[in-house]
């Protein structure tokens, strides 16, 4: 479900979102083990730095947010940001390029890293 289709921008901070959600199931999960401090510490560290990559990886879709293009969406007329190639609209999942050799082109997923559309 969270491998649809989208713009890359989103993609990435659903990323985030889970990592954060992971971190803190992780110590959570932690405290159940109040006994054994080693486990106890090992997971605290791994959702600690769960949390800690999030907060660097909202970091790095700040960055990427001032290198897209913004651009008003042929199909559905909204604002959109294009980030590299291809990207997807935000509002409408259309895809769009600013090459314009790949302009009239099918969208291919090729143009993206693969693995992030998966079916199911
Ligand atoms: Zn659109």
């Amino acid at each position: 479900m969270l491998f649809k289709k989208s713009s890359k921008i989103n993609r990435i901070r659903s990323f985030a979102l889970l990592l954060v959600f992971f971190g803190f199931a992780i110590m959570y999960a932690a405290l159940l083990f109040k006994t054994h401090f080693l486990i106890m510490s090992i997971f605290m560290m791994i959702g600690f730095i769960s949390v800690l990559l999030s907060s660097g990886v909202y970091l790095w879709v700040g960055m990427l947010s001032t290198k897209t293009v913004k651009v008003i969406c042929p199909n559905c007329g909204k604002p959109t940001k294009i980030l590299g190639r291809v990207d997807i609209c935000m509002s409408c999942n259309e895809p769009l390029t600013l090459d314009p050799n790949l302009e009239g082109k099918p969208f291919d997923k090729k143009y993206n890293r693969k693995s992030s559309y998966k079916e199911g």
